[in-house]
């Protein structure tokens, strides 16, 4: 235990000294998850029908090198040509901004044959909508219409055993300060037919995935993508968004793209997940609930037309879907392990169908701190430099966010000798606000699985006192009551402060998460142990746990800020 606390003051220590380095130079949610994403994430289809777009061609043809533009004034004669490895949710958002821009020339290479309709819902945070609508107002307002609001409802977590609210997050009153609108939940499909349909025919080349890239070193400079089918297309610039098993991150890192040396590690979690027509009691009222208790959670989302989501979170060895039978089905496997906990959560679970669950095991990757995201003419985008966890609802809004700072820095260049600098600017904007978001993530399934229990409680009734879980992790939970709304304040100051993503970044707001997070497992040490010390919320969330912690590395890499 001592040497534990040592630790976490030693991060907290450190951590400081950097922040007041930095303070001289500038001043310096709990919301969760949906559905399953439309890419090789995703185990099981839950709807059918399919449809090729008209942003959509054939693959590619062969591409000479030579086809590159040799001038190095970006014009509307000579236009950047930007390649996007993988259509997912930050590649689309990408192509659509940055093919709005003359000067640019916009091919996008996805691997899948055509873009089915499939992957649930996601959630769409305060601060990933500002910045649809500032790139895209047609865009945005299109999605508004196959939007369901759950920013403007009740949100928060429930005690899983009792039933009773324990906290509430608010997410209106963040987002109305800010004048920017309420988080909530769309279809990924209609997400994706939405960029598919503004996009420029062609924009959009399917069937044939990247396998690796080289560089063009002769004359100006580029970048060849190598295709799986060996067909090659040449561009100024290539943008690897192509998702956690990215092959463009693969080369840039000379790494395998799955398993031992990827980078991508299994989070000790399993998900299991839930789409269904219901009536819920509190419909209209809570957007989103998360039911706390020993071990395990589950959350249940309204995702609009009397849809309701539920996830139900566990801790589980990889390969859990396969290895352990569920003879009478998933949804009775779930009601046994969740035997006295909430009606609510047996109401749910009973009213799902067995083809409306899926499960999947969830993989992250630490904060690419110490590692470049960028190779010259090349950078990674998303979850393919900054895959994360569920838990906040974050990881798509984030690759929005790094789209719209791609667009800004590469719209900015008027040669294409400045791109490289361009894309140096892209990762330094991005870094410490993406780790950080990062980093919560991972923190909050190791809290909520690890840290949280039943909150202990003194009962009074006809028999007299009660006192009702008064182990060490019931006593933490209780006394973790009052602080976590101030963390949820923190958390959402922070992503609703900093959608910009300014060169100034926000290191105040970071050091809140180091802060009241630094509270919260210090106080959860005896239940997380060395996990919520670790990858949990201290310095490591915020500066990397990537390779080696070379402090004067990030400090000289943070100063490049300003
Ligand atoms: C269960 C679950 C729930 C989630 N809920 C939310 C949520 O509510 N809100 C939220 O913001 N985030 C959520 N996320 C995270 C979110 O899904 C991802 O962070 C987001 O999809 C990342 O976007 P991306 O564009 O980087 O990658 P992806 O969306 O994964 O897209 C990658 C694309 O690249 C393609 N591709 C892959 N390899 C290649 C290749 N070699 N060549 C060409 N194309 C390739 C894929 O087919 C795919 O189309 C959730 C994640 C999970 C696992």
């Amino acid at each position: 235990m001592i040497v534990r606390r040592h630790k976490l003051t030693m991060r907290i220590v450190l951590a400081l000294p950097l922040l007041q380095l930095l303070s001289w130079r500038q001043t310096a949610a709990f919301t969760g998850p949906s559905l399953l994403p439309r890419n090789d994430h995703t185990v099981t289809t839950m709807t059918s029908s399919t449809r090729l777009y008209s942003a959509v061609s054939a693959p590619p043809t062969p591409t000479k090198a030579s086809e590159i533009s040799q001038v190095d004034e970006i014009s509307p004669e000579n236009p950047l040509k930007v390649l996007i490895a993988g259509g997912g949710v930050g590649g689309l958002a990408l192509a659509k901004v940055l093919s709005k821009n003359p000067n640019m020339a916009v091919t996008v290479l996805e691997q899948t044959s055509e873009f089915k309709r499939f992957g649930g819902p996601i959630q769409l945070a305060s601060n990933a909508l500002q910045l649809l609508k500032v790139m895209d107002e047609k865009v945005y307002n299109e999605i508004c219409e196959k939007f369901t609001t759950t920013g403007d409802k009740m949100n928060g977590i429930k005690d899983g055993i009792r039933s009773e609210w324990y906290a509430k997050f608010d997410l209106k009153t963040p987002a109305e300060k800010r004048n920017m609108p309420y988080t909530g939940v769309i279809d990924r499909p209609d997400l994706q037919s939405i960029y598919l349909d503004n996009l420029p025919a062609g924009t959009v080349k399917n069937g044939d995935a990247v396998a690796r890239y080289e560089h063009v070193e002769s004359g100006i400079g580029g970048v060849k993508a190598v295709l799986e089918s060996g067909n090659v297309i040449t561009g100024d610039v290539l943008i690897g968004a192509d998702g956690i098993w990215s092959a463009v991150r693969a080369t840039m890192r000379d790494a395998p793209r799955r398993g031992d040396g990827s980078g991508a590690t299994y989070s000790g979690y399993t998900l299991f997940a839930g789409e269904l027509k219901y009536d819920s009691f509190d419909h209209g009222e809570v957007g989103y609930k998360v039911y706390i208790g020993p071990n395990q959670y589950f959350v249940v989302t309204d995702i609009g037309n009397d849809m309701y989501q539920w996830y139900a979170f566990l801790a589980r060895p990889p390969g859990s879907a396969d290895s352990i039978e569920k003879p009478e089905g998933t949804s009775k496997y779930l009601q046994d392990i969740f035997a006295g906990w909430s009606d609510e959560i047996h109401h749910i679970l009973k009213a799902t169908q067995e083809h409306e669950i899926e499960q999947r095991d969830l993989y992250d990757r630490p904060p690419s701190v110490m590692k470049s995201w960028t190779d010259g003419r090349v950078a990674l985008l998303g979850d393919g430099i900054h895959a994360m966890m569920p838990n906040l609802g974050q990881g798509g809004c984030q690759a929005i966010e790094d789209a719209f700072v791609i667009n800004q820095e590469l719209s900015e260049a008027t040669k294409r000798s400045e791109v490289v600098s361009k894309l140096q600017n892209y990762q330094r904007r991005r870094l410490i606000r993406s780790a950080a978001v990062q980093g919560l993530s991972r923190f909050a399934s190791d809290i909520i699985i690890r840290g949280f229990d039943t909150p202990a409680k003194i009962v009074r009734d006809e028999n007299g006192i009660r006192f009702e879980n008064f182990n060490y992790a019931g006593i933490v939970t209780r006394m973790l009551q009052p602080i976590l709304p101030i963390f949820f304040v923190v958390q959402f100051n922070f992503l609703y402060d900093g959608w910009e993503n300014k060169r100034s970044v926000d290191l105040a707001s970071a050091l809140g998460f180091l802060l009241v997070g630094g509270l919260i497992a210090t106080l959860s040490v005896g239940t997380l142990g060395e996990a919520g010390l670790g990858v949990g919320l201290g310095a490591d969330a915020v500066f990397g746990t990537e390779g080696l912690l070379d402090f004067d590395a990030i400090v000289s890499s943070i100063q490049d800020f300003f």
